[in-house]
């Protein structure tokens, strides 16, 4: 991997670290349980776990349940495989936000009891009103003046459930007029019916993001709380609340750039909406912006960790051109996958001169450069197939695969040349005659004569019939956020991401190939035997990427 650059969060802590301002180096990854995670996310956990890593320190998986709505236990368990799935590992430093909720609620009322927080009966389209813009100061709520005993018994009435949903709420008592609107007195607590995948219906408030945050990081003595840029007007809220309550020592806020990408959407909102609508097979839709879509189209991890190293850690927000995530998994696989031979638009080839029943063997070693992973064996006969598209009746100038008369090189195994061609009533090609040259055994001739062309095969009686998807960027689109101005990302969808080819032919050693498992189909690009409709003996290959590079270093 290459080598690390010194972005500006590696930097606050080594002057950290270097003034004793901390000892240790204690990080937190905080999703929110209620989607799965996408590339955006794994840059964030490369991040958080790789400072833990780097610093000798720890990192925590929290995850961020304080919204009952919209959170479920089947997140919680995807989000977890993700994180393993990347290589990272929180061993035994899984926390919930809502083991803290008894502890939120003891702050809230010690918050009351300073007179820094208050009950407020306004509804929420008038607090809204009440908050003023950013040209205009907030007014104070009629309920602002509440008295601590006041205060204290309304927010004790709420958790007991004796107040309708939306009827109150408990804020911050902070300033009306504050130039950020974030400090005018910000909703802390709120009523919420609504059932928790883990506490079920204890309680019926909930705490809001910038209240439980703060004081969760703080709860896990967490130093360097790192998160996305759209916090950092909130960055004063996550200071008031824990030097208000005296806390020390006490975490601190960054913000660094989100990872946007073209092609892409990284929003679970979004993404949600592509799945509930039909628009991908689900969350693991190998063309999702999801790790689980990701890893089940073959894309490896430590490409990922790759990529998240080289985009680095920036202050401000840019785009990411995808060519470059996809540079990383080419260069990774192509050091990695076994080569292997797979036609994926067959046209059958008989080798006229060929024995009937003669079935020859060729050692083909699994790796031009990698010799420790071996070789297997692949049977050649008279009857092959090769790829529709390297024959052509009339070859332009520069087109050097098989033609009418022309020689040329079977990968591993003998020249051949073109004699004949049989076509069926329209004129299609069924089969391509050919001879084959026996001094040539094993794709080379003694007398040094040159074939410009080397085609892939496989063996007709022994090929696996196999179906193989092909994929391309789920929106046609760079930014699939530019729409017209009654439009939405929905019609940026590039109606050509998927292509499935339902008659390709495989070399028989595929047979047995490890759902999961990335090779490379030599001339063609990865593929990954598909780990949820791939069935014994009958594999079926999402193509991970091609071989063509878009990526301009
Ligand atoms: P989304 O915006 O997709 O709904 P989120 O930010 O609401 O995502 P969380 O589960 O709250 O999702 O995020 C967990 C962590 O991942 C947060 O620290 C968040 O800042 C970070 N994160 C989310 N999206 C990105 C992104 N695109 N780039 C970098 N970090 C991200
Ligand atoms: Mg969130
Ligand atoms: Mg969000």
């Amino acid at each position: 991997e290459t080598g690390r650059v010194k972005h500006f969060i590696r930097t606050i802590i080594d002057e950290d670290l270097a003034s004793g301002k901390v000892e240790k180096v204690h990080t937190r990854f905080p999703p929110e349980p209620n989607g799965y995670l996408h590339l955006g996310h794994a840059k964030s956990i490369c991040l958080n776990f790789g400072l833990a890593e780097e610093y000798s320190g720890q990192c925590n998986l929290r995850l961020d349940d304080t919204n009952p709505v919209k959170e479920d236990v089947e997140y919680v368990e995807s989000i977890k495989e993700d994180v393993r799935w990347l290589g990272f590992d929180w061993q035994d430093r899984q926390f919930f936000a809502s083991d803290y909720f008894e502890r939120l609620y003891g702050y809230a009322e010690k918050l009351i009891s300073m007179g820094k927080a208050y009950v407020d009966d306004l509804s929420a389209e008038e607090i809204r009103k009440y908050r003023g813009t950013l040209t205009e100061p907030g007014t104070e709520s009629p309920y602002r003046s509440r008295g601590v005993d006041e205060n204290l018994d309304l927010f004790r009435r709420m958790r007991a459930g004796e107040f309708e949903d939306g009827s109150r709420v408990l804020r911050a008592k902070i300033d009306m007029t504050h130039p950020n609107v974030v400090l005018r007195d910000p909703t802390i607590y709120r009523i919420r019916r609504a059932h928790h995948h883990r506490t079920g219906d204890a309680w019926c408030i909930y705490p809001m993001y910038d209240f439980a945050h703060c004081l969760s990081d703080a709860i896990e003595g967490i130093t360097h709380s790192v998160c996305t840029l759209e916090f950092e007007n909130n960055r004063a809220l996550y200071d008031w609340v824990l030097d208000t309550l005296g806390i020390a020592p006490r975490p601190h806020q960054y913000e660094f750039a989100r990872l946007n990408l073209t092609y892409t959407v990284l929003s679970k909102r979004k993404l949600i909406q592509l799945v509930q609508e039909g628009h991908v097979s689900g969350w693991d839709d190998p063309r999702m912006p999801t790790l689980s879509g990701i890893r089940r189209r073959g894309y490896p991890a430590a490409a990922l960790r790759e990529f998240c190293e080289r985009i680095g850690v920036a202050k401000a927000d840019s785009t990411v051109d995808i060519a470059l995530l996809e540079h990383c998994v080419r260069e990774n696989l192509n050091a990695a996958a076994p080569r292997v031979l797979g036609v994926l638009d067959p046209v059958k080839v008989v080798i006229t001169n060929y024995p009937e029943d003669l079935v020859e063997e060729f050692e083909m070693p699994y790796h031009p450069e990698d010799e420790s992973m071996g070789s297997r064996k692949v049977p050649f006969c008279r009857e092959l197939y090769i790829e529709r598209e390297d024959f052509m009746e009339e070859p332009p100038a520069k087109y050097f695969r098989l033609a009418p008369g022309r020689e040329v090189r079977l990968r591993f195994s003998y020249y051949v040349t073109c004699q004949d061609v049989v076509k069926d009533e329209n004129g299609t090609i069924t089969e391509i005659h050919c001879t084959y040259d026996p001094e040539t055994r094993g794709g080379w001739s003694k007398d040094g004569r040159k074939v410009k062309g080397t085609l892939h095969w496989v063996s007709a009686r022994h090929a696996l019939p196999v179906e193989v998807r092909l994929y391309d960027h789920l929106f046609s689109k760079t930014d699939p956020m530019d729409v017209e101005d009654d439009g939405t990302f929905l019609d940026n969808l590039n109606p050509d991401s998927l292509t499935v080819l339902t008659d390709c032919r495989v070399e028989p050693s595929l047979a047995d190939m490890k759902p999961g498992t990335v090779c490379q189909f030599e001339r063609k690009g990865y593929f990954c035997a598909d780990v949820k409709d791939s069935r014994p003996g009958h594999p079926v290959f999402n193509r991970t990427a091609s071989l063509r590079d878009s990526w301009a270093k």
